[in-house]
């Protein structure tokens, strides 16, 4: 359950483990990626002064990406450690004064009704995190510009007129840089 009624956080906090669902962390729409089965949200959930609200946890799920070189469908893991604060939202404050908090790095979001999806903080977090570019493996050689090849599967004899550059095809076979 992602949505928090904060009036409902016990004195002692309240322990979050969920497994999530793509409606519940509002990616159903998302062309680029989706959420592969398995994904869990496990946090505490506390409440602290002047109503503030403290997360703190672990995302751990899978995306079905595709590999931006040989465009090959794979599952990009993501584990991400959860530490943040939500305040209050106050009607017609400025968020310029909350310029002190910024002061102390800690991620800051609002909550308002007295109502917190952490769905909606799970989007963010999959979105910042996940990169533009997404490749299956660090040396996934892609598809042959040529024939259209998918090179990690077979081999094709085209001739590549100019590979691009790569800084580390002279060290291959050195050994380390002394
Ligand atoms: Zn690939
Ligand atoms: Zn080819």
């Amino acid at each position: 359950m992602l949505l928090i009624d904060v009036t409902q956080i016990p004195p002692e906090g309240l322990e979050v483990d969920s497994a999530l669902t793509a409606g519940e962390i509002h990616v159903e729409g998302e062309d680029s990626f989706r959420l592969e089965e398995g994904g869990r949200l496990v946090c505490r959930v506390e409440k602290g002064d002047s109503d503030s609200v403290h997360v703190r946890g672990r995302l751990d799920c899978r995306l079905g990406v595709e590999c931006s070189r040989c465009l090959e469908p794979f599952a990009y893991p993501l584990a991400q450690e959860l530490d943040l604060f939500y305040l209050p939202r106050v009607p017609g404050l400025d968020s310029e004064e909350d310029a002190e908090l910024s002061d102390r790095e800690l991620v800051v979001a609002y909550y308002e009704a007295a109502r917190i999806d952490l769905g909606d903080m799970l989007r963010e977090q999959l979105l910042l995190a996940l990169p533009m570019k997404r490749l299956c493996s660090e040396s996934c050689a892609g598809l042959c510009p040529v024939c259209g090849t998918n090179r990690n599967l077979a081999a094709c004899t085209c001739v590549i007129a100019s590979e691009p550059f790569s800084p580390f095809a002279n060290l291959i076979g050195k050994g380390p840089v002394s």
